[in-house]
């Protein structure tokens, strides 16, 4: 006892005991008076908080971002001056499997980064994906419902999958890199991440570029095929957990190169003249060919979290947590996920999520809102509780506001989707395949769309037919060896039944 701490209550008082709980003799009834049993059961029923609706398994680490290269032209950003090292934390996630999914499953992983800038929390909520199923936050909870469980069978759903899959063909850049060898990486260190969304920012001058963000591995890519996932998931569900936590343990720190691409403000127009794409379309990439990646710096994540739960689990990451230098475009998706993150939080966490240790700036905060659940530190001068006020107050800043957006247009529900070409961006990324990841790309997706309705498979045939007809055949020809394995494998557990 000398060396060690004494047990107290939450609020402090000493516990003489923690093994017994109060009772009327030996054998005795437990006395309501014991309250720090209660307290002990009620934590205990209050531990969990609600999981994320999407990205709900997660792993991540702390780290830094060291920019070694000069961006200054484009962006006065803090975080971006030559030679800038800035604290910084990343988790990695899946999409859709809950909180107790296995890590090895075959889906798009998350990849959000928060960066505790001189001036506030730059967060960069991305993927490891440069695109996303769909461009219009209006069809985002649909999506999603098509990822979970069917609300009948509690089971997945490859006929809901396939069905919006096939109804959205913008979706279809998306669900090819998914299926193809990129769609388990090994652990989390294996993938590149990307902003995916397009952003904005500014320099001195006050001009204005469009942004890509690229995190490009440093340990190569590597990849499971289904098997191997298989194999790993019979062993562990926690492989991401293991592998990250292990690297970082073992002094391995994992790292990825900076890049970002950038279009002057205005070009945009000619972009979309010349490609049929809008710059600001989140299933559409910006071409390296047009639009090379332009080093920025690296970052390496290099000290794991003292507790998960308040480190990761409670980390919030929100894409509009920007910084001056740093902005938005008017890309439809990033838009709703401008208000759909900070609700999640404040509904998940709390009304003061951002004062818990991993969300806090390690800049100042000053401002204005008062009380609700847990206030945590708002210590504000006590006179200076409104604003504008005559006692000393926090006040704004006009040499931060951004340079005016030249976006401007009538007000309407536009359908650009129905006039774009989804084709293209799948087939060049399609082209670049050799012989054997195009075989498992359409392994993959004749597995993946087992029991699903033939007017279905038929539909998004014609999508994959659009995008390459060795892709289109490619999928036949996999449902047709697959549906004769199938058939099979069938007689012979018929044949050794009937012997048995
Ligand atoms: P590029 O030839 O310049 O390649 C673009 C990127 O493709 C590279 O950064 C590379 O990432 C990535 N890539 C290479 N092999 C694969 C693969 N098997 N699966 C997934 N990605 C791969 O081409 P473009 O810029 O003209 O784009 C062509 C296609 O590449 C796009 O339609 C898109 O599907 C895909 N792509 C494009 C990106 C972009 O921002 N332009 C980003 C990622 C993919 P790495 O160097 O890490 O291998």
């Amino acid at each position: 006892m000398a060396d060690r701490e004494r047990l107290t209550t939450t609020a402090g008082a000493p516990v003489s005991s923690n093994q017994n709980s109060k009772t009327v003799g030996p054998r005795g009834p437990v006395l309501l008076e014991d309250f720090q049993l209660i307290e002990k059961l009620a934590h205990q029923n209050r531990e969990r908080i609600p999981e994320r609706v999407v990205h709900a398994k997660g792993w991540g680490a702390f780290g830094t971002l060291n920019v070694t290269e000069d961006v200054t032209k484009y962006s006065c950003a803090k975080v971006f001056r030559p030679g800038a090292k800035t604290d910084m934390l990343a988790r990695f996630s899946t999409v859709a499997g809950e909180q107790g999914a296995a890590d090895a499953e075959r889906d798009v992983r998350g990849f959000a980064l928060k960066f505790y800038t001189e001036e506030g929390n730059w967060d960069l909520v991305g993927n490891n994906t440069p695109v996303f199923f769909v461009g219009d936050p209006y069809k985002f909870p649909d999506f999603i419902h098509t990822q979970k469980r069917h609300p009948r069978t509690n089971l997945r759903s490859a006929t809901a999958m396939w069905d919006f899959w096939s109804l959205c063909p913008e979706s279809l850049h998306q669900v090819t890199i998914l299926m193809s060898d990129r769609g388990i990486p090994t652990d989390p260190s294996r993938m590149n991440g990307y902003g995916s969304h397009t952003f904005s920012i500014w320099n001195d001058q006050g001009e204005r570029f469009w942004v890509k963000f690229h995190f490009k591995t440093q340990q190569g890519h590597a990849h499971f095929v289904n098997e191997e996932a298989e194999k790993v998931i019979a062993k562990s569900r926690e492989s991401y957990q293991e592998a990250l936590y292990g690297m970082i343990e073992d002094g391995r720190f994992p790292k990825w190169t900076m890049y970002i691409q950038v279009m002057p403000e205005g070009e945009e127009v000619q972009f979309e003249e010349k490609t049929g794409w809008s710059a600001f379309d989140l299933t559409k990439v910006w071409p390296h060919g047009m639009y090379p990646l332009i080093k920025v710096g690296e970052m390496e994540l290099n000290r794991n979290p003292e507790n998960y739960f308040s480190d990761i689990e409670q980390s919030a990451f929100n894409p509009s947590n920007v910084v001056p230098g740093i902005g938005f475009s008017p890309d439809k998706m990033l838009q709703g996920r401008l208000f759909s993150y900070p609700d999640a939080h404040r509904y998940r966490i709390g009304t003061h999520y951002d004062a818990l240790p991993v969300n806090k700036p390690k800049s100042p905060v000053h401002h204005y809102h008062r009380d609700g659940e847990m206030p945590f530190g708002l210590r504000t001068n006590p006179d200076a509780y409104y604003e504008p006020n005559s006692f000393g107050g926090p006040v704004e800043d006009p040499s931060v506001e951004e340079p005016p957006h030249r976006y401007a247009g009538q007000v309407g529900r536009y359908d650009f989707r129905g006039e774009t070409d989804h084709y293209s961006q799948p087939r060049a990324l399609f082209e670049m395949f050799d012989a054997g990841q195009r075989e498992r790309l359409c392994a993959n997706i004749a597995g993946a769309m087992q029991g699903v309705p033939q007017f279905i498979v038929d539909r998004q045939l014609a999508h994959f037919d659009k995008v390459h007809a060795d892709y289109g055949a490619g999928v036949r020809k996999a449902i047709e060896v697959q549906t004769r394995d199938d058939a099979e494998a069938s007689l012979s557990t018929s044949h050794s039944a009937a012997a048995e």
